[in-house]
């Protein structure tokens, strides 16, 4: 028996250790929460009442693992003219399951980091009022640009903390972790009912407001506390 093509390989995120990234942590799924910060639901057109979560996914080679300290490129993408930055709290799932009850979802998370959830916002908003997938419009390359991973066993479980994001050192989305409509316990719990959590498995778990357009030659740095930071430029495609 052999594969007929050669077979795609894995995505990973290195795990963050004074840069020497010896340790990786391999990328099963991609799973993202929308509209998860009440200002950020205003700003997009919504409701911020407390409605159920919903969930769009990206594929897992979408990943850009950037090295704390560095600056990865990120090829302007094709068919926008919109493309607009997300900075998120990122969870790694490192135990799988289903119907996780919310009490024992944190023995699920390996770890966390800084990610971001790059989106070409005009085709984002023509699929949603066309009742259309959001695929094109957050499931493209280099999606989810992502910082290094902190474990679990190292930092715990961060349950607040500012999360923000400036683009040419201005600042751009400020917000904090413990504003989220639904925290990590919870939307694991969710997801847990739809899914099958696996090890390897990412949530991006929303952005608070203040999302805005991104052009060539902009660099963008964003950060959580107690989860470094991440940086990123975008470059002509
Ligand atoms: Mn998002």
């Amino acid at each position: 028996m052999s594969y007929v093509i050669t077979p795609a390989s894995y995505s990973a995120v290195p795990v963050a250790n004074n840069n020497e990234y010896n340790e990786q942590f391999p990328i099963h799924r991609i799973y993202c929460v929308g509209r998860n910060y009440a200002a950020h639901a205003r700003e997009m057109g919504g409701s911020p009442e407390r409605e159920p979560p919903f969930f769009f996914c990206k594929p897992a080679d979408a990943i850009v693992p950037v090295p704390a300290g560095e600056s990865i490129a990120l090829a302007y993408p094709s068919e926008t003219s919109n493309y607009h930055h997300e900075i998120e709290l990122v969870v790694a799932i490192g135990k799988g399951g289903k119907n996780i009850p919310e009490k024992h979802a944190h023995d699920h998370i390996w770890g966390y980091a800084v990610g971001l959830d790059m989106t070409r916002r005009d085709l984002q908003t023509a699929l949603r009022e066309k009742g259309q997938p959001w695929e094109l419009a957050k499931a493209f390359d280099q999606s989810a640009p992502i910082a290094p991973l902190y474990p679990v066993s190292r930092i715990g479980h961060p349950k607040a903390g500012s999360i923000w994001l400036k683009v040419n050192g201005e600042m751009r989305q400020a917000g904090r972790v413990e504003q989220m409509i639904w925290p990590v316990t919870e939307i694991i719990s969710h997801l847990s009912r739809y899914f099958t959590l696996l090890p390897g498995d990412l949530i991006f778990t929303g952005t608070p407001s203040g999302v805005g357009p991104v052009i060539v030659g902009d660099t963008l740095l964003g950060g959580i506390d107690g989860l470094g930071e991440i940086a990123v430029h975008s470059i002509a495609a």
